[in-house]
């Protein structure tokens, strides 16, 4: 059992904000994912976790107990980095192994330990090769395996999957996913991939220089996005944003009107997601050239220029049609999302 609080916790070096006042309580067995660009603060975050970085301020607590004193080791967190960090001169077994002899658990015990971790990672059969007779994905598992083969409370995992390419991450993510099921424990997973967020978690926090942005699902947030931040970082293509003017209920833009919405008048940034629209004959709310047109298999996505941004939909994939053709597209109110065109924050 193991609920992970993090109470005003901070990390500033000199006047740089690494991390601002984080909070939030995770629940014993919750699969939460970090999620951001490039430094915002998602590694520091977990390092504070598992001891290897002192908070500047507020608190940690795992099970009601702070533990921003004790040491990594007595932390009772198993890290997986995205460097599995293996030792080259021991093979599979003893690397596995390794973690049960530092802490000097009864060997006795060791080897059904062992067979049992490989086993859910599926090396059963590598167990006496060197990391260098193994691809990367066997290599992650082994790191994997290690740390499973400690049963911690607590798993921290730092983008174990981005040395891997992509159809090896794929199967290492459903392998992941289905062990964090099985064994029941509370895993943190730092990721800048929004589908891997997606895909893993109970829960996603999403973060921008320091700051978290927006917490929940991942259908919380993709339904329903706290900001232009969250709106733009999740999804693939990113949601469509439209600075424009209200009056009466309809915001205007460049080549759009769009009516029937609930919201004052005044500027505001209106979003909606490609796959929500719908590219008609006529009669949309958008009536602009075709700016690309790109092939995606299952479905056509048709863009337009609006006030210097791209604005895309995603068409049938029998949608025919040439670059400057005109092109109208339907953007019914209730797929639109309503941010402040200031603040950037939801608004409806
Ligand atoms: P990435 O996805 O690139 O790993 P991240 O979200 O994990 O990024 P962090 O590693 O947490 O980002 O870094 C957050 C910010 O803190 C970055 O701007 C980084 O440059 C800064 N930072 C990290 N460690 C230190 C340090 N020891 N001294 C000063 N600044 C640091």
């Amino acid at each position: 059992m193991a609920e992970i609080r993090l109470s005003g916790v901070s990390k500033r070096w000199g006047s740089f904000i690494g991390v601002d006042k984080f909070d939030l309580t995770i629940p014993d067995r919750e699969f939460l994912v970090l999620l951001g660009p490039s430094g915002c603060g998602k590694t520091t975050t977990m390092r504070m976790i598992a001891g290897l970085e002192d908070p500047t301020e507020g608190e940690i607590l795992i099970d009601g107990k702070v533990v921003n004193d004790l040491e990594p080791k007595d932390r009772d967190v198993a890290m997986v980095f995205q460097s599995y960090a293996l030792y080259p001169n021991m093979n599979v077994y003893e690397n596995i192994r390794f973690p049960l002899r530092v802490r000097g658990s009864d060997p006795a015990t060791h080897k059904e330990k062992v067979m049992r971790a490989s086993a859910m990672v599926e090396l059963d059969d590598f167990l006496h090769r060197k990391p260098a007779e193994l691809s990367g994905g066997q290599r992650q598992r082994v790191a994997l395996a290690r740390a499973i083969v400690r049963e911690p409370n607590v798993f921290l995992m730092d983008e174990p999957l981005s040395n891997l390419d992509a159809k090896l991450r794929v199967s290492t993510r459903a392998q992941i996913k289905n062990l964090s099921h099985e064994l029941a424990v509370t895993t943190i997973y730092v990721t800048h991939d929004q589908i891997e967020a997606m895909t893993l978690a109970d829960r996603v926090v999403v973060m921008e220089k320091g700051v978290v942005q927006q917490v929940g699902s991942p259908t919380e947030i993709y339904d329903r996005p706290a900001n232009t931040f969250v709106a733009s970082f999740i999804g693939n293509p990113a949601m469509n944003l439209m600075k424009g003017e209200v009056a009466g209920g309809t915001f205007r833009a460049p080549h759009t009107e769009i009516a029937g919405l609930s919201i004052g008048d005044g500027p505001v940034t209106l979003g909606f997601r490609a796959e929500d629209a719908e590219v008609a004959g006529e009669g949309g709310q958008i009536t602009a050239p075709i700016y690309t047109l790109e092939l995606l298999g299952d479905a056509t996505m048709v863009s337009v220029r609006i006030g210097g941004a791209l604005v895309s939909a995603k068409a049938d994939k029998s949608f025919r049609a040439e670059i400057g053709d005109m092109v109208s597209i339907r953007i019914p109110a209730q797929i639109c999302h309503l941010f402040d065109a200031e603040t950037g924050a939801r608004i409806g």
